[in-house]
């Protein structure tokens, strides 16, 4: 069977793991990629970065995959990753992290998977200067979202045959806002009696995931505390190199991973396509391509653990096209 998919190349180091991710998908599956840009590549020619054409041609295949795209530090424009999330209500940022053989890292068995609430929060953008000495950002939870992530986080958990979430939060400090998200997640854990259910306060569980990772399974919590934990756990593996992601909605989902445009190492041909492949790894299950899916991760897993096809990150000194062309080698054996 053959799908149709809108892949969006992103900038920075996002054209090249795109291509890489690419090459390999379409050794294991039939796959007509529906190329759109986005970001600041498009902003002078369309006036915009998230041009309605994006939009129109996600809305169109309902699966899209994605490079990392540029948010300017602090001015310019906002983050079209954070608009493409509220406009196309992809409400669940899902985001795994597992131990794969040949990578160096403390720690050798993490098997956790993040759960973030991807369309409020701080992430909200209702911010303003009140006067000259005054910024102000609002964090904007509802009740509604909150408890939508959470059936989320425990239909996943039910579906995937995992024994726990942990709701992250600071309702010691904000006693409404995180108040209410915890409140709904242990509302919505009452109908789950067959998964256990406890919560962390956020700096406690970063403390408790560098010296315990393993006592945690499924991590659902807010945008903010997501984002930050998601980049947290992908050091626990060895690094945002090999970290995937999924932006999910009732309809559509976009497949990114999780680390950015990395722009010092962009067009340089050197960093680690992994994440973006084991992200498509993710489409590939999403489309019920299971057999594709499970081929790709394994001749992944299988060039990673032979160590010579490998991107500085992972210890060695192949460039991205040249692991792409290996995975790819794999594959074909
Ligand atoms: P980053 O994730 O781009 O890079 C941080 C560091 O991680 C890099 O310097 C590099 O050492 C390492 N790294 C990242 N990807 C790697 C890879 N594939 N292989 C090997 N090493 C890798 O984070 P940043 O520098 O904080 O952000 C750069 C830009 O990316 C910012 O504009 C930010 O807004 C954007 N961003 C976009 C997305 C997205 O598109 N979804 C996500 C995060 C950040």
């Amino acid at each position: 069977m053959s799908y149709d998919v809108t892949v969006i190349p992103g900038d920075g180091i996002g054209p090249e793991i795109v291509d890489a991710m690419r090459l390999v998908v379409d050794a294991v599956a039939d796959i007509n990629w529906e190329k759109q840009d986005a970001g600041m590549n498009v902003m002078e020619a369309e006036g915009t970065p998230l041009p309605e054409r994006v939009l129109e041609s996600i809305r169109r295949n309902k699966v899209a995959i994605k490079g990392p795209i540029t948010t300017p530090v602090g001015k310019g424009f906002r983050s079209i990753n954070v608009a493409m999330r509220k406009q196309l209500d992809l409400y669940a940022c899902l985001r795994p992290s597992y131990s794969l053989k040949g990578v160096k890292s403390r720690y050798t068995d993490i098997d956790l998977v993040m759960v973030r609430e991807n369309t409020e929060d701080l992430y909200a953008g209702i911010e303003r200067m009140v006067d000259d000495d005054t910024a102000e950002s609002i964090k904007l939870i509802t009740r509604s979202a909150s408890e939508r992530i959470a059936r989320f986080a425990f239909e996943y958990a039910r579906r995937e045959g995992r024994r726990l979430v942990t709701a992250v939060h600071k309702a010691n400090i904000m006693k409404y806002s995180d108040g209410l998200f915890l409140e709904s997640c242990r509302h919505v854990a009452e109908s789950y009696s067959d998964i256990k259910f406890e919560d962390r306060i956020v700096d406690n569980m970063c403390m408790q995931l560098v010296q315990h990772p393993n006592k945690y399974d499924v991590i659902l919590t807010e945008n903010l505390y997501g984002d930050i934990l998601s980049d947290l756990c992908a050091g626990l593996i060895g690094g945002l190199g090999i970290a995937p992601g999924a932006n999910i909605g009732d309809e559509i989902a976009i497949f990114e991973p999780t680390h950015g445009s990395a722009p010092s190492y962009a067009g340089k041909d050197k960093v680690n396509p992994t994440a973006i492949i084991l992200s498509s790894v993710m489409m590939l299950k999403h489309l019920g391509e299971e057999e594709a899916a499970e081929k790709l991760l394994k001749s992944t897993a299988a060039v990673i653990e032979q160590s010579k096809h490998v991107t500085y990150d992972l210890g060695g000194s192949a460039g991205t096209a040249e692991m792409a062309a290996a995975i790819v080698a794999e594959i074909q054996k």
